[in-house]
């Protein structure tokens, strides 16, 4: 019923367990499929102290097709992939050869600022925070309109620690970037690991979602899981916050490409 699609690994430096740990909760929990979507390795020093090194691709590959082969669920094999300046020439190059069953794409800087690290904070009390969000938005427009990816990864992440314009002011912000995400048919995800943080909320808002169910983007489900215990977070929540937008179906993949799938009827257990 529930596919967890955002989950990393240790490669990525700040995940904790080993594979087979996840796997046992996804099964423990009930899912029926899960996803390793880590950190892509990104050779020219963009955030090294977050992903994997490239030479250890291979192992990445290797680690997730041996835990698959022993699962007993199907386990998908994806990465989440960072559009910024100064990976998109990597990306463009290498991303498109890779044997992926999905690519997420993600927004974790604006420019320098990396702004949804703790420690990198201090600067949302200062900033222009509409700014702040208009910039965000204007890149998830651009890395719709690359071509690259399947799913936008967290999609209102500038909200993780409460800073948020107005409704009416985030949705003249979010509208465009929207049609660039549909017009690229590109899917977005339920990310539950905004419950986790200090906003304590589902990516993306309701708000959001509607507009994004208005037109006809398709969603799907992800923990963004960096340990074990986060496998399929609150997906009954996610449920229910699909269906409060307007939602009737998910989408699974399968090398690259969206299957839908109704959404169910009983709730996960989690
Ligand atoms: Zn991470
Ligand atoms: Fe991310
Ligand atoms: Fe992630
Ligand atoms: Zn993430």
């Amino acid at each position: 019923m529930f596919a967890d699609y955002h989950m990393h690994t240790y490669l990525c430096k700040h995940a904790t367990g080993v594979p087979e740990d996840y796997v046992d909760r996804a099964r423990a929990l009930g899912l029926d499929e899960i996803a390793f979507t880590d950190h892509v390795p990104i050779p020219g020093g963009y955030d090294p102290g977050n992903r994997m090194r490239f030479d250890q691709f291979t192992d990445y590959l290797k680690l997730i097709r041996t835990v698959a082969a022993r699962a007993g669920l199907p386990v998908l094999l994806g990465l989440e992939a960072d559009y910024h300046q100064n990976t998109l020439g990597f990306l463009r190059e290498w991303l498109p050869a890779q044997p992926m069953d999905l690519i997420l794409g993600s927004v974790h800087y604006i420019d320098d600022w990396e702004f949804d690290n703790p420690a990198a904070m201090a600067r949302w009390k200062s900033a222009d925070v509409a700014g702040a969000w208009r910039a965000y938005f204007q890149r998830i427009g651009e890395l719709a309109d690359t071509g690259l990816f399947d799913v936008v990864a967290h999609l209102d992440l500038p909200k993780k620690f409460g800073f948020r314009p107005r409704d009416s002011v985030i949705r003249e912000i979010v509208a465009p970037s929207l049609d660039r995400i549909a017009a690229a048919g590109m899917v977005i995800e339920l990310n539950t690991s905004g419950l986790r943080r200090p906003v304590k909320e589902i990516y993306p808002s309701q708000d959001i979602l509607a507009m994004a169910r208005k037109r006809g983007i398709p969603i799907c489900l992800g923990s963004d899981a960096h340990a074990p215990d986060d496998v399929g977070h609150a997906f009954h929540a996610a449920l229910a916050w699909a269906r409060q937008a307007g939602y009737t179906e998910w989408v699974r993949f399968r090398n690259r490409t969206i299957h839908r799938s109704p959404l169910p009827d009983a709730p996960a257990q989690s």
